[in-house]
C-alpha cells in the first residue's frame, strides 16, 4: 500500500503473541520506516526478534523508550497491553500522531464481513466455535479466525474477499482502543459480563464501556447477540445500548429472538419471531459444563445469522477441537481424572468449572492478585469442592474468605509453597473417583510466565504421577 511507503512509524510493545510482530512485519513490507520500541531488553525479546530476522527495520529501541522515539513519527502502533495513559501514548496524541493498534490497522484495510466476539469469559471458545461452524456450514466464502485469540490476519489482507467472514476475538483493551474508530461489525457477540481487568480500566463502568464498543457503531442492519441473563445482572441490560437487531441466548427459551436450548433442541429465532429454525443439538463431550452450552448457543446464533445452515451444526460440532488449557481432561490414572483449566484466570471461569464438577473436585486455586473480588469464588469453593490447595499471592486472602464464608460444609484447605507442592497436596487430598482440577481463578504471574506454562507443568506432573500401591 502506497500510503505506508517511507512513512516513519513506531511499533510500541513487540510482545510475544504476534500483535506487535505482525504490525512491524506488515508495515515494513509496505515500505514504512519502522522503529520498534519496547520496555523489555533485547535478550527478553529474543524469540520475537528472531521472527523479524529478515524484516528491514529502521531502528530498534529496546529496554525502554528513548526521548526521540517519536521524532518524525506519523503512526504509532501500540500493543493493547499498554495502558492508554502511558506517557508515550499521551505524548503521541498531543503531537497529533495517528495512534492505532494491530487490529485497527487490519480493520482499516480488510474487506470481509466481520463477526466480532467479546465478553469477560468464553471469548476464545465462542470465536473458535463460530469459525469452525461457519467453515462446515455450506455458506459461501472462507471463514477466517483472528484477533485476541493470538492470530494476526494482517498478512492475509490480500486473500480476504468480500464474500468471506472474518471472526475476531476482541479484548476490552482492543475495544477501548477502537472506540474512536466507529468500529461496526456485521455481527457482534457479547458472551457475558463480569468485573475484570479493573487495574487497566480503572472502574467497572470504564470496563463495561470498552465492551460496549462492540455494539456502539452498529445500525439496524447489523446483528447484536448478548446473553438473556444480562437482563437480571446488577449492570442490567438497560446499561447496554444496542442499536443492531438484538438477539439473546440462554439455556431455556425466553421467547425472544436469538438461540435457546429446549428439550434437546436448539431454537433459532429472528425478525421478531417471524423466522424460526429448530435443530437437534447438544453440547459435545469435549465442551463440558453449562457455560460451554451457553457459548455454543451464542456461536450457533452468530453462524445462523451469518447464513450458516443449522442442519450442519450437530455434525460439525463433533469435530470441534477444544482449545488447550480450557477445562480439558489431560490424564486419567489411579481412579482420578486430572483436568487442566489453567486459562481460568477469572473467578467466574473457575466457578463455572467447579459447578460442572460439583462435589467431586480437589481444586488448585489462587495466583496473582489482579484486585478482583474473590468472595463468590470462595463461596463456590466451599459449596462445590472436596478440598482446595491455595497458591500464590491470593492464597492468604482466599484462606480468609474461605474461613469466613457462610456457605457449605467443612473443607480441607491447604497452602502450597510452590506448584509442585500444590500438585502433591491436591493429589494427597484426592480419592479414587475424584477430579484433580487446576482452575485457579487468578492469573499466573509470579509463579509462571503465563497460563500456558502453568497448564503445561500441571500436565507434566499429572502425566508423571503414579498411584502408590
Ligand atoms: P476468554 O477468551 O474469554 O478468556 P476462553 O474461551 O479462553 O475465554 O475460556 C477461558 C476460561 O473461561 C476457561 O476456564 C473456560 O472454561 C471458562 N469459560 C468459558 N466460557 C465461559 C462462560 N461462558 N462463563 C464462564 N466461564 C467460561
Amino acid at each position: 500500500m502506497l500510503i505506508y511507503r517511507n512513512l516513519p512509524v513506531t511499533v510500541m510493545g513487540l510482545g510475544s503473541f504476534g500483535g506487535g510482530l505482525a504490525a512491524a512485519r506488515f508495515l515494513a513490507a509496505q515500505g514504512a520506516l519502522v522503529t520498534i520500541t519496547d520496555q523489555k531488553k533485547e535478550h527478553e525479546l529474543a524469540d520475537s526478534l528472531a521472527q523479524l530476522d529478515h524484516v528491514p527495520l529502521h531502528r530498534l529501541a529496546l529496554g525502554g523508550h528513548p526521548d526521540d522515539v517519536l521524532t518524525n513519527c506519523r503512526l504509532l502502533v501500540v500493543n493493547p497491553a499498554v495502558p492508554p495513559e502511558h506517557p508515550l501514548v499521551v505524548q503521541a496524541r498531543q503531537a497529533g500522531i495517528d495512534v492505532t493498534t494491530e487490529i485497527e490497522l487490519f480493520l482499516r484495510h480488510q474487506r470481509g464481513k466481520v463477526i466480532a466476539v467479546t465478553g469477560s469469559n468464553g471469548k476464545s471458545t465462542t470465536t473458535a466455535l463460530i469459525q469452525h461452524l461457519l467453515k462446515h456450514s455450506g455458506s459461501p466464502g472462507t471463514a477466517w479466525l483472528g484477533g485476541n485469540i493470538g492470530i494476526s490476519l494482517l498478512d492475509q489482507l490480500d486473500n480476504i474477499t468480500p464474500d468471506d467472514h472474518v471472526v475476531l476475538e476482541l479484548s476490552s483493551f482492543q475495544l477501548h482502543l477502537l472506540r474512536s474508530r466507529r468500529f461496526r461489525p456485521d455481527i457482534a457477540v457479547l458472551t457475558n459480563f463480569s468485573p475484570n481487568h479493573l487495574d487497566w480500566h480503572g472502574t467497572l463502568e470504564a470496563y463495561r464501556m470498552a465492551k460496549q464498543g462492540i455494539f456502539a457503531a452498529q445500525s439496524s442492519s447489523d446483528c447484536s447477540i448478548l446473553p438473556a441473563e444480562l437482563e437480571h445482572s446488577p449492570q442490567g441490560s438497560a446499561a447496554w445500548r444496542i442499536r443492531g437487531r438484538k438477539h439473546c441466548f440462554a439455556l431455556e427459551d425466553t421467547g425472544q429472538d436469538g438461540a435457546f436450548f429446549d428439550a434437546g433442541s436448539l431454537i433459532l429465532r429472528t425478525h421478531h419471531g417471524t423466522q424460526e429454525d429448530s435443530v437437534r443439538l447438544s453440547a459435545p463431550r469435549q465442551l463440558p459444563g453449562q457455560h460451554n452450552q451457553l457459548n455454543l448457543a451464542a456461536a450457533c446464533c452468530a453462524t445462523w445469522l451469518a447464513g450458516g445452515n443449522p442442519l450442519t451444526f450437530a455434525d460439525s460440532i463433533r469435530s470441534f477441537q477444544p482449545l488447550p488449557h480450557r477445562l480439558q481432561c489431560v490424564a486419567d490414572r489411579g481412579g482420578r481424572q486430572f483436568w487442566n483449566d489453567s486459562i481460568a484466570t477469572t473467578p467466574e471461569s473457575a466457578i463455572a468449572a467447579l459447578k460442572h464438577f460439583s462435589g467431586r473436585a480437589v481444586l488448585l486455586a489462587g495466583g496473582y492478585d489482579k484486585g478482583q473480588d474473590l468472595q463468590e469464588f470462595a463461596d463456590e469453593i466451599r459449596r462445590s469442592a472436596r478440598g482446595v490447595v491455595l497458591m500464590g499471592q491470593t492464597a492468604e486472602m482466599l484462606q480468609q474468605l474461605l474461613n469466613s464464608s457462610s456457605q457449605g460444609r467443612a473443607l480441607a484447605i491447604e497452602k502450597a509453597v510452590d506448584f509442585q507442592d500444590a500438585f502433591a497436596r491436591a493429589v494427597a487430598m484426592s480419592h479414587p473417583g475424584d477430579i484433580v482440577l487446576l482452575s485457579p481463578g487468578c492469573a499466573s504471574y509470579g509463579w509462571f510466565r503465563d497460563y500456558r506454562q502453568r497448564g503445561e507443568q500441571f500436565e507434566t506432573l499429572a502425566g508423571e504421577w503414579k498411584p502408590t500401591q
